[in-house]
Order: structure tokens, then sequence, then C-alpha cells
């Protein structure tokens, strides 16, 4: 069984993935004004993953809920000490996967994406990812 692990910037948090197989994991990116803002880049990097293959290891996450401006709860956690994003998830989702943010992997190599979401959005100077699928908008 695959196991992958990660933290934030500054160690406090450590996670683990626990994946029957790599393909359990759905890497994409993601260009909408929400990710801009949350990961303060041009685009979100998250791998979604079946909600009981994350475990926190070591401390705990802070959680930030809030409108997503078309009405879903988007929920966001992350290192309340160096403020590492770590994972987010929307209300439909809440119960199943959790999309977790892939520079904080240990091994950020090891689950490469296999799409891209909101690409109506993408900043004018970045090219596509050659070989993924491209959605205009909607990330499930
Ligand atoms: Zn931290
Ligand atoms: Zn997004």
């Amino acid at each position: 069984m695959p196991n992958y692990t990660g933290s934030c910037y500054c160690r406090a948090i450590e996670y683990e993935l626990q994946l029957s197989s790599p393909d359990d994991a759905r890497t994409s990116l993601c260009h909408c004004r929400n990710c801009n803002k949350a990961f303060g880049t041009n685009y979100g990097l998250t791998t979604k993953v079946p909600k009981e293959s994350f475990h926190v290891t070591k401390g705990e996450t802070k959680e930030h809920a809030a409108d997503n401006g078309t009405g879903v709860t988007l929920y966001r956690e992350f290192c309340d000490i160096c403020g590492s994003h770590i994972l987010e998830y929307g209300e439909a989702a809440k119960d199943k996967f959790r999309y977790v943010t892939v520079g904080t992997l240990d091994d950020p190599n090891a689950l490469p994406p296999k799409g891209e979401f909101f690409c109506k959005s993408r900043a004018n100077w970045m090219p596509e990812i050659p070989d993924v699928f491209y959605k205009q908008e909607i990330k499930e």
C-alpha cells in the first residue's frame, strides 16, 4: 500500500496519506479566483483523496470555513503557526474527499496532475499542462 507523508513549512503539522493505489489520488490544478487568493499564486494544486486515507499524525490543523462566493461553504485547513495551507474541501465533498495541497507532500513529484479546472481563469502567461484533462470551470 503506497504511503505518502507531508507536513506544513514549520513541521508543527505532519500527515500521512494511505492509498491502496496512486490511482486513488486525483491531482489537479485550479485556476479559480478562490484558489488564487488561498494559495497566493496563479493556481491551486491539490490532490483529491478519499477522506479516510488522510490522517494528521502530528499537531492540529486550524479550520477556516466560508462561502466560496456561490453559496457553497468551502473549508480550508492550515497550520496556525506558519500559515501553510494543508487541505481543503467543499460542502459536497465533506463526507467523502479531501483535497490535499500537493506542495506540502514530502515528495511533491509523487502524484502528478491529471487535469486542470477553471481554465477560463488561467493566467495569460501560463501554458497548459500537456496530456491532462481541461475544464473551463467546475471543480467537484
Ligand atoms: Zn507550520
Ligand atoms: Zn479553485
